[in-house]
């Protein structure tokens, strides 16, 4: 069983299955330290969570989930999925799916329901050297850079897709397409669009299962945000859209009611942009992502059918209106991340904020306000925005921040290939 930590990894236990049933019961414990990474690395002196607090345990509660097979191992097991709760039954609100939980609480209480799609990029390598390209499968030669969307190397890898397909059928994971993107070894999985929590359970779970799957094909896969200094990013885009009481969009911009909702929750996006930054973010190898012309947005904008803003609307009917955010890497957590976008829609909704007109043409050759540049601006953001107050509860922001700068102190320290080790295992 496993919960979720700040960087989105699965923190939990190996136990019997004779033991399954107990699991509801609330004996399935870890200490919140653990779940809020106050313990990363060797400063443990420095751990204001543990030593002020004591560092009580966390009670692990079923999600509803579970249990869920884990193809990628050898022996049938299966896995938990589990959310926090403190002793008393109350929420622990430094765990991200809470966090998520309580921003869609927003949305059913206005008798609205969001609908959420992902689609997640990353690198598959090779399984013995850190960071190269995979061998060709069939051939067993280098891997080389084929057209973005070619076929042949969608061939090449299939029985590592034929895998992820079956593993998704068995983890009730609805992915939708593949496609080889355009970085050697870069692929892109778009998951259905499905209830926003599950899509963020899933996107968990579905990167947990790629790691595991390509070990499996003796290969290693990465949803790092820039693993590669001379190749593309890899992104995690989010599309939502907002369903109101009857089933029916309320983006749906055939009216003028419609699209108005719609510029509101892009109004609110954009305001919490700029702090949000550290979600979308997460580790100093995500700046090296998001930099002019790489297809990875710069500029706070939005735009129809426009690749280069931080906010795209895709064309199609409109009763499929959606908002396409193209910030998160594929190294978030997506609970967080769902949080911090949705969070900040609703609250342009419910403000009824207007945004800036839409831009057209290349965003990053406009004088737009930008996104954090880097680590350390971004973690000085998150801790003192207005905007991050009114998505996150306090608890996870004051823990948040704290793991980051941990983090950030302790990279500062390293020399640039321990960085890159360490920052592989954090994503
Ligand atoms: N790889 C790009 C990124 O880092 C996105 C490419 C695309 O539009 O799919 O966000
Ligand atoms: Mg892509
Ligand atoms: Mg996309």
């Amino acid at each position: 069983y496993a919960a979720c930590d700040l960087n989105g990894q699965l923190r939990g236990k190996r136990t019997l299955a004779s033991d399954v049933n107990k699991l509801s019961e609330g004996t399935a414990r870890l200490p919140l330290s653990v779940l809020n990474l106050d313990l990363w690395g060797e400063d443990i002196e420095d751990s204001p969570l543990l030593f002020d607090t004591g560092d009580a345990d966390g009670i692990l509660r079923p999600t509803g989930r579970g249990p869920v097979p884990m193809p990628w191992l050898t022996n049938p097991s299966e896995l938990h999925p589990m959310w926090v709760f403190l002793e008393d039954g109350t929420p622990f609100e430094g765990d991200p799916r809470h966090a998520l939980d309580r921003v869609l609480s927003k949305f059913r209480d206005k008798g609205l329901s969001v609908l959420a799609a992902t689609e997640l990029e990353f690198y598959l390598c090779d399984g013995a050297e850190l960071l190269r390209p995979p061998k060709n499968p069939l051939t067993g030669s280098p891997l080389k850079r084929s057209e973005i969307t070619g076929l042949q190397t969608l061939d090449a890898f299939d029985a590592f897709f034929t895998d992820l397909y079956d593993a998704c059928a068995a983890m009730e994971i609805p992915a939708q397409t593949t496609i080889s993107e355009g970085g050697i070894g870069q692929f892109e999985v778009n998951l259905t669009h499905q209830d926003a929590m599950k899509a963020a359970d899933d996107t968990w779970l579905f990167k947990h299962m790629v790691k595991g799957l390509a070990r499996k094909h003796g290969m290693a896969a990465t949803f790092m945000a820039k693993p590669y200094d001379e190749d593309a990013g890899s992104g995690l885009h989010v599309h939502f859209s907002v369903m109101g009481e009857a089933g029916h969009n309320i983006f749906d911009d055939c009216t003028a009611r419609g699209a108005l909702a719609l510029h509101h929750a892009v109004a609110g996006c954009l305001k919490a942009m700029t702090p949000s930054t550290l979600i979308f973010a997460p580790h100093l190898n995500s700046y090296a992502r998001l930099q002019p012309g790489s297809h990875a947005p710069t500029a706070i904008c939005w735009g129809y059918e426009n690749r280069s803003t931080a906010l795209r609307i895709p064309g199609g009917p409109p009763a499929a209106r959606r908002i396409e955010h193209r910030v998160p890497g594929g190294d978030i957590n997506p609970y967080l991340m769902l949080t911090a976008i949705l969070g900040a829609a609703i609250n342009g909704i419910e403000a009824e904020h207007m945004p800036s007109p839409p831009i057209t043409g290349n965003a990053y050759n406009q004088n737009l306000p930008q996104l954090a540049g880097d680590w350390q601006t971004a973690i000085d953001l998150f801790s003192t925005s207005s905007e991050i107050a009114g998505i996150f509860p306090a608890t996870l922001i004051e823990n948040l921040t704290r793991t980051k700068r941990q983090e950030l102190a302790k990279f500062a320290a390293l020399s640039e290939t321990d960085a890159l080790g360490l920052a592989l295992e954090r994503v």
